[in-house]
């Protein structure tokens, strides 16, 4: 064994632990205030115990645009999710608002652990995710969506129009899967002109399902 050999084994080893580990284990709740929007609520800072900043754009590109608001150059990433704000930031600390009180408080903070942690097996995985993917997330209109549907507003997807299902799954509130039509062998060029529109990472953050 060469010690080329001997360096692949070494890097799959430490690929191998990291895969195992989570990135964040536990936050500690910094600051508590009282909530803009509801009155008796809570909004709070808390600190994770790593910093964020390789996996924000990846939970960026998990979500529909509608549930984020991603400032590329800070990177720092607000995602409306649970019926609150919960702004990451690079450092590590992360501001929820709209929260009933501590114990709550700590409950969100689980479920913020596991959106940070599977987001970074996926960087484990597969790296930063590419730029072009970033920018087409940050891009993507509501219009750019309808032109890929096949805009008979036949109502199959439980919206009247294509227009509102467009709209409504870029704000999350639908599934780009209920376009049924969508997969009829008429509309292979639009199912074409979607994928290539939107790419892989849009494609799964506005739920569309590809049948195998
Ligand atoms: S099912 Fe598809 S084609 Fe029919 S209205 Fe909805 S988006 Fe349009």
């Amino acid at each position: 064994m060469d010690e080329i050999d001997i360096f692949k084994i070494l890097v799959q080893a430490e690929e191998k632990k990291k895969r195992a580990q989570p990135l964040v284990n536990s936050f500690e709740v910094k600051e508590i205030l009282p909530c803009f929007t509801t009155p008796g609520y809570i909004r709070f800072v808390a600190q994770a115990d790593h910093e964020l900043g390789e996996v924000i754009p990846i939970i960026f590109l998990r979500y529909p645009p509608g549930k984020t608001t991603y400032t590329g150059k800070e990177n720092t990433l607000t995602l409306r999710l649970f019926n609150r704000m919960i702004t990451l930031f690079p450092s590590g600390k992360i501001g929820v608002t709209n929260t009933k009180d501590v114990n709550e408080a700590h409950e969100v903070l689980q479920k913020i652990k596991e959106i940070i942690n599977e987001a970074y097996s996926e960087y484990i995985k597969f790296g930063k995710p590419n730029p072009g993917d970033i920018e087409a997330a940050r891009k993507i209109s509501w219009i750019d969506l309808y032109n890929c549907l096949p805009q008979t507003n036949c109502g199959e997807c439980g919206y009247q129009t294509c227009s509102a299902l467009a709209l409504s799954v870029l704000q999350g509130e639908a599934k780009l899967s209920q376009c049924t039509p969508m997969r009829e062998p008429k509309y292979l060029m639009n199912l074409e002109k979607l994928r290539k529109t939107l790419g892989p990472f849009l494609l799964r953050a506005l739920c569309w399902k590809e049948v195998p």
